[in-house]
């Protein structure tokens, strides 16, 4: 018997749930499960994280997590439980898999084009840092972390669990074109990974185009890995084209911590009501056998879903309204019925059952990844975000007057275009500049000189945030302003 956490979550949670440990009952699943207490009811004990102490170390210390969806508590400051538990753990990847089930009508199962695509989201980074700050009234600002060794630890799993699926194509999504830095980091991460798997053809698609190829085509696709937002998008995307939320699974794969939780939320519209569809939390839960090697059961109780979906049992979300749908115990029930009868499309095989997918649970200390070592760095110049109401001109003209022995004014730019030196009357102000000084003649610089710089302008304009701008080697390690 292999020991699992599992939290019931709330709204539609503790339903669906029950639903799905029924089923694997019945079907003398040999996991034992111990309940931790996680959720927006312990929020509101007091555990600012949504869990109690008692289940943050029960769950470190069994690796496996199944969730039910958690509602976030409303207001400000207050960060989601889900997200929360996802980066405390390091679960750096988030894949889901969105497949064609027969039974489950959508403008592709009508057309007899099958979709089976996988996406694998980057799961810590990106935007999803929360790191946000107001720099003026008007002006909000986000910090998007793209890191390398973040990068390379979910592009490694995308592509070695894309092998081991069998898959023929592996596609990186990004908007590389116009987050030169951030997108870039990514995408070359990505190319450098494809060089150790000759065996799969590896491209990439801009975000938008794909969104446009994917609902177009989209069984031209097999595993497609994105960054954080993105993949959070596109993967809603995915689940429009298999019939929606309820058919969507999801898994949190972490080194030494994974969590399997459905893509949808609490659903409180039909909470308490016995009638939420349990699917999505099944098919999280077949990925979660699947990881702990158990096979077999995965694949019988799935063929038994299958049958169960292809024979037009359905809850009230799904299926043909002419036929009256069942309950959420309904549902489960008819699935345990149709244990050992097979789906007439696409079965799932037999496996043999295989070791769990290891995990290494005791740390000492928290773990510090790099994948690079730091190169020829030099200071060569610094972003100044300062805060002002004037013309560009006006601002250039005080910035100009602290420039020093070390410095030149290259460019100011307002919401990233660039007004000074060069620029257009119609483009429109907020009260916010990145004014860019770099050294003169590429002189290495020290964060004093850069400090000194920081005095001299702050006597005429509240600074609201810097930058250095920094060298590798004959590489600018920054971006150019638009229009620079
Ligand atoms: P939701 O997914 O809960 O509901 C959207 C719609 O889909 C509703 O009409 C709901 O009735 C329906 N629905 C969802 N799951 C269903 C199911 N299994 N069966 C039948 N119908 C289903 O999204 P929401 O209303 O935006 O979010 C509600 C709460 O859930 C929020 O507090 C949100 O933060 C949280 N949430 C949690 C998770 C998670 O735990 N991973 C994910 C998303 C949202």
């Amino acid at each position: 018997m292999t020991k699992i956490a599992v939290a019931k979550g709330d709204g539609i949670g503790p339903e669906i749930m029950d639903a799905v440990l029924n089923i694997f009952k019945a079907a003398d699943v040999p996991l034992e499960y111990e309940l931790v207490d996680m959720g927006k009811w312990v929020f509101d004990k007091g555990f600012s994280n949504g869990m109690t102490p008692e289940a943050q170390a029960t769950i470190e210390n069994l690796g496996i997590l199944f969730k039910g969806p958690m509602e976030t508590p409303k207001g400000k400051g207050v960060k989601s439980v889900n997200v929360t538990a996802r980066k405390t753990w390091n679960t750096y990847a988030n894949k889901r898999t969105f497949q064609t089930l027969h039974g489950v009508d959508t403008v592709f199962s009508k057309a007899g084009i099958p979709i089976d695509v996988t996406i694998v989201r980057e799961n810590i980074e990106d935007t999803y840092g929360g790191i946000e700050h107001m720099l003026t009234h008007d002006v909000a600002l986000s910090r998007r972390f793209i890191t390398r060794p973040g990068s390379m630890q979910v592009i490694k799993y995308a592509f070695e669990m894309a092998k081991k699926k069998g898959a023929k194509r592996i596609t990186c999504g990004h908007k590389a074109n116009i987050m030169k830095i951030t997108d870039g980091l990514f995408l070359e991460v990505f190319y450098e990974v494809a060089k150790e798997y000759p065996e799969l053809k590896a491209d990439d698609v801009i975000v938008d185009d794909l969104c446009m190829k994917l609902v177009s085509r989209p069984d031209l696709f097999d595993v497609v890995v994105l960054t954080n937002l993105q993949g959070d998008i596109v993967s809603d995307l995915c689940a429009g084209l298999v019939g929606g939320l309820g058919f969507a699974p999801s898994a949190n794969i972490g080194d030494h911590i994974c969590i399997f939780e459905a893509v949808h939320g609490t659903a409180p519209d039909i909470a308490g009501k016995n009638i939420a569809n349990p699917t999505a939390l099944l098919l999280s839960g077949f990925g979660m056998l699947r990881h702990l090697g158990l096979m077999q059961k995965a694949a019988m109780i799935e063929n038994a879903l299958l049958y169960t979906l292809e024979s037009g049992v359905h809850t009230g979300d799904f299926g043909d309204k002419s036929k009256a749908s069942v309950n959420t115990t309904g549902f489960a029930n008819a699935i345990i019925s149709n244990f050992g009868k097979l789906p007439a499309h696409n079965p799932r095989p037999m496996l043999e059952d295989k070791p769990a997918t290891q995990t290494v649970y005791k740390l000492e200390k928290n773990p510090l990844i790099m994948s690079k070592e730091m190169e020829g760095e030099v200071i060569v110049g610094v972003d100044l975000f300062i805060e002002s109401a004037e013309q560009p001109k006006e601002v250039a003209e005080k910035l100009l007057k602290h420039t020093g022995d070390l410095f030149k004014l290259v460019t100011i730019s307002n919401r990233g275009t660039q007004v000074w030196p060069k620029g257009s009357i119609f483009t429109n102000l907020v009260n916010q500049y990145r004014c860019r000084f770099e050294s003169i003649e590429d002189m290495p610089l020290t964060q004093v000189d850069i400090l000194e710089l920081y005095k001299r302008t702050m006597v005429d304009f509240k600074i609201c945030s810097t930058e250095l701008l920094n060298m590798w080697g004959d590489k600018k390690a920054y971006s150019l302003a638009q229009g620079q």
